[in-house]
């Protein structure tokens, strides 16, 4: 079967699973390192700051607040949901 990903104008890539539902690729990634899924109170942070870079040392899980905090002291840092007006929609197999 073809695997589609896609890139959202936040810079997020997503998967195409198997039942045709679209999913986060750093979640699925994470999810299957713990061997669990996620909590709702969990997110994944990039720390390089790189949405599409989902390399498993570029991933952290931080709970929602906690990284809510971290965004808002690290001013320098991109915030949660600067748009990445380089990256479009795009569609790749
Ligand atoms: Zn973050």
């Amino acid at each position: 079967m073809k695997k589609y990903f896609y890139q959202n104008g936040l810079g997020y890539i997503y998967v195409r699973l198997s039942s045709g539902k679209y999913k986060l690729e750093h979640r699925i990634i994470v999810e299957s390192m713990l061997n669990r899924s996620l909590k709702s109170h969990e997110v994944v942070h990039h720390i390089n700051g790189n949405r599409a870079d989902n390399r498993l040392n570029n991933l952290i899980v931080m709970k929602k607040g906690e990284h809510l905090k971290f965004h808002l002291r690290a001013k320098k840092r991109m915030s949660l949901f600067d748009p990445i007006p380089t990256i479009q929609y795009k569609l790749f197999k």
